[in-house]
């Protein structure tokens, strides 16, 4: 093993708090789930490698405001349809206003339609996710709604329109920008690594009281232990990078094959596109030169 292999080899990766959290096992979150007053959570019937359990699409309200807000619909199936409505029935509440965290037709799909359904307006910061009816969200904004009040977060980074949801109790509705379970991608070209890290900083400095991510179970025992986790992470991704291209220089192929070994083979096209995110950044900050026929360390 050549000393770079082996400094490549020495490489920690950091420890994920969440393992001795105990969260629900793949597949065995429940479906519904009121996880405090303000919030009722209903996974989608559409789980997979990259949506996880599914996804999560949360209604929050004020107790006995009669009101809801749905963020993050999801996909148009008319089971989640069924359930979504059965937890409005629950709550005694009527959708008054969907939003939407980013693009991603796993969490958009059912948004046009289902405002329609609903006769509610759409909010997003993709006017094409919002529609001809809709409203486009500036970040910082605070919305009053269902009887109680929503901070709009920019959290760009996972892709471009990345917004999460502050609620009042303190916790954050955070998309795909931190998931219950493993980490998210930073996609490629659209997302954004620097962007990605300033947005985790920004998550940080609100004092999360819980994340409740877009996929995977809710995150309430230590937040900012995740977010932690998060940062590290990314850090950890670019040490193995280096360490790899201070030993020769590897096609972008070659550096996902060797990090993401321990990885299962699916997920290798989203880890190609947080590698290349990683590359941009490296290469924004002149540390390497990311050509066709491979990357290479500058200097
Ligand atoms: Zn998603």
């Amino acid at each position: 093993m050549s000393d770079a292999r082996a400094e490549f080899a020495e490489l920690a990766p950091p420890t994920d708090p969440r393992g001795a959290w105990g969260l629900p096992a793949p597949g065995q979150m429940p479906v519904t789930l009121a996880l405090e007053p303000l919030v009722t959570r209903v996974l989608a019937p559409n789980p997979s490698g990259m949506t996880l359990d599914g996804t999560n699409t949360y209604l929050v309200g004020a107790p006995g405001s009669a009101q809801a807000v749905l963020v993050d619909p999801g996909p148009d199936d008319p089971a989640h349809l069924a359930r979504v409505n059965a937890a409005l029935s629950d709550r005694g509440a009527r959708c008054v206003a969907i939003l939407v965290t980013h693009h991603h037709w796993d969490h958009a799909e059912a948004a046009l339609p289902w405002a329609e359904h609903f006769g509610a307006p759409v909010a997003a910061a993709d006017p094409a996710v919002a529609g001809p009816r809709g409203r486009v969200l500036q970040p910082g904004e605070q919305l009053r709604l269902a009887g109680t009040s929503i901070g709009v977060v920019p959290t760009p980074g996972h892709c471009g329109d990345h917004l999460a949801f502050r609620i009042e109790s303190g916790a954050v509705l955070v998309g795909d920008h931190v998931l219950g379970r493993g980490t998210s991608v930073v996609t490629h070209p659209e997302g954004d690594l620097v962007a990605y890290l300033e947005s985790l900083r920004r998550v940080y400095d609100l004092g999360p009281s819980a994340l409740y991510p877009g996929h995977g179970p809710e995150l309430t025992q230590d937040p900012i232990a995740v977010l932690d986790f998060y940062r590290v992470h990314r850090e950890f991704r670019e040490q193995q990078i280096l360490a790899l291209l201070t030993e020769a220089a590897h096609p972008v192929s070659a550096l996902v094959e060797i990090i993401y070994a321990p990885v299962p083979r699916v997920l290798w096209p989203a880890a190609e596109q947080s590698t290349r995110a990683a590359l941009a950044k490296l290469e924004r900050q002149g540390r390497v030169h990311v050509a066709r026929e491979g990357v290479r360390l500058v200097g």
